[in-house]
């Protein structure tokens, strides 16, 4: 494919997700409750096989199908998500048996997954995570400690937990763990966000893990919660170019109906040049985004450095996109239940998570230096 335009069969594709997201997810997700998990939701995208796609789906599909899903209902576009960073650990690093007790249930939508790496003392600096997994004789270990921002805690039925295995190791002493809701000791509570999707706090008193729950390899899994964020990162861009899309849409139809001074907002060239503007960003971004994603399908080297590039530019367009949307819309903007209004506050969090704007910049800037330290040597 090449990096600057679709196939037409894909373009199609993008087009059938939008017009299922608005006949079949928008209204399941208009009868959902803010802040919590919405079961229905989940379980049409299970329905409409979008939720296996997860898992037979290369970067650029996760992409495409996450811009598209984003253009008309986000709600639907982060349930998704969701379940890809939760499962994906299991999906690309479990045994044949964690695989086959939890996928079908992803697939499905019966199953909700959650990807648990934050705790209050480490963020950004994730290497400094302090959950404790300390052995418990031949049985395993047993955590203790905290986790926090964790999106679909604490209803999801099974969580992707990064634990310290082996303490002052660093990014050297993490394992991945898959633990059920259900587990002992395991407890959470949720926490009000700005982002309207469901996030919260866990707490793990004791919590028993075995051999059997471990994800990859024991003190080997950052390599765990790096590789799910590689591949995720670029498609947190397509859900912010999404976003973009939608208030650049939205924007092009108020402006031109919108009286004003004797004519339509957009005969004022102040105005119709912030459209361009808009316009201009957001394909940018999408075309970064797009070749991030096909970098990572291709096995190209400097996917770390080009996730960060596509993450970071599409993020920080959407808010302006977005912003400069609310700007020319005026008051109506700013009404509770607005598509913009509800954009302006989705598009806030992924500047944030998954790694902040700036900690992009540094993955960006540290392969920079590694790559002409190579040509240097060589
Ligand atoms: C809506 C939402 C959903 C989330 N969902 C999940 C989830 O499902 N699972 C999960 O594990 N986590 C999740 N998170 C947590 C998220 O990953 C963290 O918030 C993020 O890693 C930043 O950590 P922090 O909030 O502790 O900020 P800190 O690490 O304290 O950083 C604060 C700020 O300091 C600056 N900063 C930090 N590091 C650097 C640096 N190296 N160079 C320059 N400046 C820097 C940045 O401006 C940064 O925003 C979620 C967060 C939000 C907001």
């Amino acid at each position: 494919m090449p990096a600057f335009s679709l196939e037409p069969e894909q373009a199609a594709w993008c087009a059938e997700l939008r017009s299922l997201a608005a006949e079949r997810l928008r209204p399941l997700a208009d009868k959902g409750e803010p802040g919590r998990v919405n079961r229905p939701l989940l379980a049409e995208l299970g329905h409409l096989g979008l939720l296996a796609r997860l898992f037979t789906s290369g970067a650029l599909d996760l992409c495409l199908m996450r811009e598209s899903l984003a253009q008309t209902c986000t709600e639907a576009e982060t349930a998704l998500a969701l379940q890809g960073l939760g499962a994906h650990p299991v999906h690309a690093y479990g045994s044949t048996a964690q695989r086959e007790r939890w996928l079908p249930r992803v697939a499905d939508g019966g199953a909700v997954a959650a990807f648990a790496l934050s705790e209050p003392g480490a963020g950004s600096d994730a290497a400094a995570l302090a959950l404790a997994a300390e052995p418990d004789g031949a049985a395993g270990w047993r955590l203790t400690g905290a986790k926090c921002w964790i999106s679909n805690a604490p209803e999801a039925d099974f969580y992707t937990v990064f634990a310290r295995t082996t303490p002052g190791a660093g990014a050297r002493g993490v394992t991945a763990f898959l633990v059920p809701a259900d587990r002992p000791g395991l407890t959470g509570s949720a926490l009000e966000m700005i982002s309207p999707h469901p996030i919260g706090a866990l707490d793990f008193d004791a919590v028993p893990v075995t051999a059997d729950d471990v994800l990859g390899e024991v003190d080997r899994g950052f390599a765990v919660a790096m590789g799910t964020l590689n591949l995720f990162r670029p498609s947190v861009g397509a859900f912010a170019v999404g976003m973009a899309q939608a208030a650049l849409d939205a924007t092009l139809e108020h402006t031109r109906g919108r009286d004003a001074f004797g004519g339509k907002l957009m005969d004022l060239q102040a105005v119709a040049h912030q459209v361009a503007e808009m316009a201009l960003r957001t394909e940018a971004a999408r075309l970064m985004v797009y070749a991030a994603a096909t970098a990572y399908d291709d096995g190209a080297p400097g996917v770390p450095g080009r996730a960060a590039m596509a993450k970071l530019l599409a993020t920080e367009t959407a808010q302006y996109v977005v912003d400069t949307a609310v700007q020319l819309h005026g008051a109506r903007a700013l009404r509770r239940g607005h598509l913009l209004e509800h954009l302006y506050r989705e598009v806030r969090a992924p500047r944030i998570y998954e790694g902040a704007s700036e900690v992009q910049r540094g993955i960006i800037a540290r392969e920079l230096y590694a790559m002409t330290r190579e040509e240097a040597a060589r």
